[in-house]
């Protein structure tokens, strides 16, 4: 049995702005179905969604001011959750990284170098909790101090550093550095300071004991200059201890079988009333109810990681094939303008909602045939693991977890049952295109498809799996 503090500056359903607070809201319940001790520690964000008991256990000093620790629980769990409670950091309205007026945390670096310091305190057992970690478990660059700070302590717990998004790094300027007064021997190339600057994911992966990412294509992607965003050498240098694990899914908030927001519940063996759904979405979304028109379905941030630009430029020729297509989504400006007047040209083909909402999410998955998932990188990806699971047909780009959750469907994977999607590898349109024209001749080839559909239904998402993966890395260090 082990004991880990699981760090992560948000949690579902406690808070939550992307799939980070996902894996944290589940990996550390599955961790304990395997019988480990795991505490989650998290800032006390006025946001925070509190639904069960919060009392004060504990109050801790560190670079002169005092914090206290509150305990709750994960909703539903006997999952233990640390808040951090500062107020004048965190009792503020917002969310854990952008003020009430959307702009970043001018004191972005304070916040989550306090959050850090109160970490290693925990994770030294100088918290008067009187429970120390075997296994420190961070999260991202808000954690990344930890590694770095308990570098300079001795008999410390093992670190683990997970990267859900290079993307972000946390990267501020050498003057912060001496104003979050860190230990200067910390303030090297193969620390804490990326190009005279200070980096709070460096910091993670420069003294992590191992580190993951989650998947096991990405964590090989990260370590070439097209993905690693500048970080490709520090990883590559560190290839023996850096691994994937793929996420798993909340299996019971994504069940056709259970979802409450569909209009017709199906599994594998009642699949003919997938067709409810589709016909009840093609209504809801103002298009012509039509039961043998594809329809294709894209839920998304509308930003460039994720491709929308290539389905925008497909839209021109999509338009004249016999299909429909619905997508949901939100983010940049300039592309939700362009979604819409394509909408507005072709209302009998094209529905766009902008916004975001989770029950028009679940009716897409479940209503749609094909969803369409073109990132330029994907890390994990949710999206075209909940489409299997309600036998939709992914077209994803063979990327990072994208290339890891889905069997492209060509005739040996058909053949031996193995295949779950449809996937292409150039990042343009042109791919993409002809990807959509073989999803429109599978589609056409209804005993194919109904077996692809079910291969994807039978697969195992499971967290299980994957916590397993992560106990093994534990025990491991
Ligand atoms: P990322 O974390 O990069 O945004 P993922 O595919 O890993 O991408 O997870 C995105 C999650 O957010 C999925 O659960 C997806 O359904 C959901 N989502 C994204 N945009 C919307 C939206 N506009 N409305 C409802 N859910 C959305």
């Amino acid at each position: 049995m082990k004991k880990i503090l699981f760090a992560a500056s948000e949690v579902h359903p406690l808070i939550k702005t992307g799939g980070l607070a996902d894996v944290a809201g589940s990996l550390p319940r599955a961790l304990m179905e395997l019988s480990q001790e795991i505490r989650v520690i998290l800032p006390n964000y006025q946001s925070i969604n509190k639904t069960e008991e919060v009392r004060f256990i504990c109050s801790v000093r560190v670079n002169n001011q005092d914090v206290n620790i509150l305990e709750t629980q994960l909703p539903d769990s006997d999952v233990i959750v640390w808040l951090v409670d500062c107020p004048e950091l965190f009792d503020v309205p917002g969310n854990p990284y952008l003020d009430e007026s959307g702009n970043p945390w001018h004191n972005i670096a304070d916040r989550f170098t306090l959050f850090c310091r109160i970490i290693v305190e925990v994770a030294m057992n100088r918290a008067h909790l009187n429970w120390q970690p075997d296994v420190v478990h961070c999260n991202d660059w808000q954690t990344g101090l930890v590694p770095s700070l308990l570098s300079i302590e001795s008999n410390t717990p093992s670190t683990v550093f997970t990267i859900h998004n290079m993307a972000y790094q946390g990267v501020f300027p050498e003057s912060t550095f001496y104003d979050l007064n860190l230990p200067r021997e910390l303030w090297h190339p193969s620390g804490v300071e990326f190009h005279q600057m200070l980096s709070f994911l460096k910091s993670g992966l420069s003294y992590a004991d191992r580190i993951t990412t989650v998947s096991p294509t990405y964590a090989l992607e990260i370590q070439t200059p097209e993905f690693g965003c500048g970080l490709e050498g520090v990883l590559s240098h560190k290839h023996e201890i850096l691994s994937g694990i793929i996420n798993g899914l909340d299996l019971e908030q994504w069940n056709p079988e259970t979802d409450t927001s569909i209009s017709e519940p199906y599994n594998a063996d009642t699949l003919s009333s997938k067709i409810i759904n589709k016909t009840s979405l093609q209504a809801r979304s103002s298009l012509p109810v039509n039961k043998s028109v594809p329809v294709f379905g894209l839920i998304s941030r509308l930003v460039d990681q994720k491709g929308i630009d290539l389905v925008i430029d497909c839209l021109d020729e999509m338009v004249n094939m016999s299909l429909q297509f619905i997508l949901l989504g939100s983010g940049d400006k300039s592309v939700e303008q362009k979604l819409m007047n394509f909408a507005r040209l072709y209302p009998k083909k094209i529905s766009i909602t902008i916004g975001y909402d989770e029950a028009l999410a679940h009716q897409i998955e479940a209503g749609v045939d094909i969803f369409l998932m073109p990132s330029r990188f994907e890390p994990c990806g949710l999206n075209q693991m909940y489409s299997q699971r309600y036998g939709t047909i992914p077209i994803v780009r063979e990327t990072g977890g994208l290339a890891d959750t889905i069997k492209d469907a060509l005739p040996k994977s058909i053949n031996n049952n193995t295949a779950t999607g449809i996937s292409f590898k150039a990042s343009n349109s042109g791919a993409l295109l002809e990807a959509i024209k073989r999803a429109m001749l599978l589609y056409n080839d209804k005993k194919t498809w109904k077996k692809i559909q079910i291969t994807a239904m039978e697969k195992d998402f499971s967290w299980k799996n994957s916590a397993e993966q992560y106990l093994a890395l534990y025990q491991e260090i």
